[in-house]
This record gives C-alpha cells, sequence and structure tokens, in this order.
C-alpha cells in the first residue's frame, strides 16, 4: 500500500492520518510532542467548530467527545460603546451545534488511537533534512505542523496576504466557575463581543482536561489596551488582567465572571501572529517535494474563529485528493491541484477574516447592528461561521448590503 508521512500532529494532520490509516494506507505520523506532553502541556487554541468541520470528524467516525462537548446551540454578537454601554447585542441559533474540545483532549486522544490502530508514530521534531531523506522514502510527505518552524519551506504569497504584521494581541484564559447568560441561561452560545477600535472578547463553553469548561479570549488591537498580555508568566495574573479589562470594557460579561478560576495552571495562552497564505509545494534541497497543510499554507488570524474549521476541511479536501488519485504519482500538478480544491473553501475564510481584522465600513456595521432588529439577518451572519462562503452574497459590497437589508425589513 501507498505509503504517507505527516509531520505535524493538530487537527489536520491527525484527522488525515485516522483517515487515510482507515483507507488501508501505510501512514507515519510525525510528532514533536507525546500524547501524555500535550495532555499536561499549554493549551493552544479555543477551537470552536462548527457543523461542516465537526461533520468531517463524525464521517470518520472520531468525534470521541461529542457526547461529553457543551453544544454551542446559539452565537451572539454585542458591540460595546465607549462609555461600557451596549448598543448592539443579539443571539441567532446555529442550525447545526458547534462544540470546542481542548485541543489538549482532542490531540491526545486521537493520537493514541492512532498508534492503537496500528499506525507507526514518531516522536520526533522534524527539521527540514530530515523532510530530504523521507521525500525519497514515502509516496507522499504532508506537511502539517501549524505555526512552526517548518513554515520557512513554503514561500509567503503577498497576492492572497494583505498584512506583514500581527493584527490583534491574543490572550486566552481558561476558566471553571462562568456563570449563565442573564438574557439567554439555557441557551449555550458563543458570544462575539465587539469593542470598536480596542478590540474583540469572545466567550465560549468547551470540554477541557478538566470537564466542562469556559474560554475567555481577548483579542486586541496592537498597541492599544488589550495589548497588555506579552511577558505576563504568572496564570492568575493574566486571569486577573482578563477580569480587569472585561470589567472596563464589556461589564456584563463580567458581571457573570466574578467567581471564575483558572482550570489549571496550563489554562492561559498568549501570543500573536501575523496571518499569511503560502506557496503550498515546499521545495527540499534535495529535489523532493512536500505538500502543505492547514496552518501551513493558510493561517488567518482566529479573530473569526475558523483555523480549526479549516483545518479539518482542508483534510477532507486532501483525504479525498489522495484517495481518488489512486496509483497515480503525487506529482507537483497533483499537490498544486489538491491545494486549490482547498483554496475554493479557504479562499473565503481568508477574506471575510481579513475584512473582520479592518475598520468595518458603515454597511458592515449598518448589518451587524441591523441584526439586533431583524432575526433573519442575525441568523444568516451566525450561520455564516459554518460557511463563511454566504458572506459573498451580502456582506462586501454596500449596495449588496443594503438590498439584503430592505428586503429583510420589508418582508
Ligand atoms: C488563541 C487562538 C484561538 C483560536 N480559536 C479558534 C477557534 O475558536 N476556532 C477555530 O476553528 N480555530 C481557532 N484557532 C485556530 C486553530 O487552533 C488552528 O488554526 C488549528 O489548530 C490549525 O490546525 P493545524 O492542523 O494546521 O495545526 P496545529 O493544530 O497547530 O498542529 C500542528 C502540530 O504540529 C506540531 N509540530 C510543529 N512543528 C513540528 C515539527 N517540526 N515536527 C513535528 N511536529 C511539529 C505542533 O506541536 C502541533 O501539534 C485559534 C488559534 C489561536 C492561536
Amino acid at each position: 500500500m501507498r505509503k504517507i508521512l505527516i509531520v505535524g500532529a493538530g487537527q489536520s494532520g491527525l484527522q488525515l492520518a485516522l483517515g487515510l490509516q482507515a483507507r488501508g494506507y501505510e501512514v507515519t505520523l510525525m510528532s514533536n510532542r507525546t500524547a501524555d506532553e500535550i495532555r499536561a502541556g499549554r493549551v493552544m487554541s479555543t477551537q470552536c467548530m462548527f457543523h461542516t468541520a465537526l461533520q468531517h470528524e463524525r464521517d470518520l467516525g472520531i468525534n470521541f467527545w461529542e457526547s461529553q462537548a457543551p453544544r454551542i446551540e446559539g452565537l451572539g454578537v454585542s458591540v460595546g460603546a465607549p462609555d461600557a454601554s451596549r448598543p448592539v447585542d443579539w443571539v441567532a441559533r446555529l442550525d447545526g451545534y458547534a462544540q470546542s474540545v481542548d485541543q489538549r483532549v482532542k490531540m491526545a486522544g486521537w493520537m493514541e488511537t492512532f498508534a492503537q490502530r496500528g499506525g507507526q508514530l514518531v516522536i520526533h521534531g522534524a527539521a527540514v533534512s530530515d523532510l530530504d531523506y523521507f521525500s525519497r522514502t514515502y509516496d507522499l510527505v504532508l506537511v502539517s505542523a501549524g505555526k512552526g518552524e517548518l513554515v520557512s519551506m513554503f514561500g509567503r504569497d503577498a497576492s492572497r496576504s494583505p498584512y506583514s504584521e500581527p493584527q490583534r494581541a491574543l490572550a486566552v484564559a481558561y476558566v471553571h466557575g462562568l456563570g449563565p447568560r442573564p438574557e439567554h441561561p439555557d441557551l449555550e452560545a458563543v458570544r462575539c463581543n465587539l469593542v470598536p477600535g480596542v478590540g474583540e472578547l469572545f466567550v465560549m463553553p468547551t470540554l477541557t482536561t478538566s470537564g466542562r469548561a469556559d474560554i475567555l479570549f481577548w483579542e486586541g488591537v496592537p498597541g492599544g489596551p488589550l495589548d497588555v498580555f506579552q511577558g505576563v508568566k504568572d496564570p492568575s495574573e493574566h486571569l486577573a488582567l482578563t477580569l480587569e479589562l472585561m470589567e472596563r470594557f464589556t461589564p456584563w460579561e463580567y458581571a457573570r465572571a466574578t467567581k471564575v478560576e483558572l482550570t489549571d495552571a496550563n489554562g492561559t495562552l498568549a501570543g500573536r501572529y501575523a496571518p499569511t497564505v503560502r506557496h503550498p509545494i515546499g521545495r527540499l534541497p534535495g529535489g523532493g517535494l512536500v505538500l502543505g497543510v492547514a496552518d501551513v499554507v493558510v493561517a488567518n488570524d482566529p479573530i473569526t474563529g475558523q483555523g480549526s474549521n479549516s483545518a479539518s476541511k482542508c483534510a477532507a479536501a486532501y483525504l479525498a485528493s489522495i484517495t481518488e488519485h489512486g496509483d497515480q504519482p503525487f506529482d507537483e500538478a497533483w499537490m498544486q491541484q489538491t491545494f486549490d480544491r482547498y483554496w475554493e473553501t479557504a479562499q473565503h475564510v481568508t477574506k471575510w477574516t481579513n475584512a473582520m481584522l479592518g475598520v468595518p465600513p458603515e454597511h458592515v456595521l449598518n448589518l451587524i447592528g441591523g441584526a439586533g432588529q431583524l432575526p433573519p439577518v442575525a441568523h444568516r451572519i451566525a450561520n455564516g461561521f459554518n460557511d463563511p462562503s454566504d458572506f459573498e452574497h451580502f456582506f462586501y459590497d454596500p449596495d449588496k448590503a443594503g438590498a439584503y437589508l430592505e428586503s429583510v425589513a420589508g418582508a
């Protein structure tokens, strides 16, 4: 059977490894950490995944935590004003529920499953020189190593990467003890709190190593009042800062967070990165070719919560391309076509995410504000998180946005 090496055991690498393994491919998975190290390590994401991405996991029968993870049935948007009031506040139901399973739980569990099913798991932080050797011994080498150093093999695609610097400073805290939302106590929802000019606070339920929890995730405009987490090493100081900023900018979220405590000493994360699209094919010094997967080739800012969703969609698309290709060589043309197939989806995510990082134009403010009075608009925006290609039809162009709002208001 064909031999495939996958470097990097995250959402995309593991999903692909388990999918290929189930189809009889001889898969080697290389990870720079063991399952136990991942499980006991730092949180990596907020990993909220919507229906289509979750369905790819169900299709492979690897949705092991679906019954334990909170079902996120709604998505809400609030906009904060400088006086800390909340002029916009709405929530809409998702057509299919979303879920967040701490990547420490999921990746560690999937890695163990892959090994139990007879997969070859190699614990090694791969370097370019290793890949040079492996590209000669495997039919295909896939690099799914996230935003790590191996991305240096893949050139930045400037035409698809409008930003060369990070657009947000990220600060995540996993907590127990968050109270329900008074407005809709029985609806599990992810809430996006937008504080114009300052940043965003995302609050969502998750399943973590210690059971059900919630995530408080600040995205701060660099240099602004939320950009204060760099260099904070003490997790309790990180949480205290998170709460202080919530009290100042989003008091409605702070009101239910007064009793929270961190889930564990590794339940915080801070960092930043520039959103980047890369050329998908890496050329090794010895002439071999490798194909980049998910964040390696398309790394968007998490402001729209799409990276894990995209990683799942990328893995599903690559799995189909690999199996459809049968015994033919995985050459450069196939690699490009395989990425292009994924880009059909990823381009919409990239366009929407990059738009959300900029200052919102008036028609976008009208849409977000109008959704408060017009439930169908709220429903459409919320469900766009599952399928961002829909934004093409009403979100970017002022005329289309205006016509859409008028049509809903008139109906
Ligand atoms: C703060 C934050 C919040 C986020 N929130 C969301 C969200 O709510 N929803 C969403 O969909 N996305 C979210 N994302 C994005 C999402 O987490 C990523 O896009 C997704 O995990 C990417 O999957 P991946 O498979 O490409 O890479 P990763 O999941 O990053 O996996 C890469 C793996 O490769 C390993 N590795 C790296 N280098 C090597 C090497 N040389 N050799 C071997 N192994 C290596 C890494 O240790 C890691 O295990 C968020 C990201 C951040 C930072």
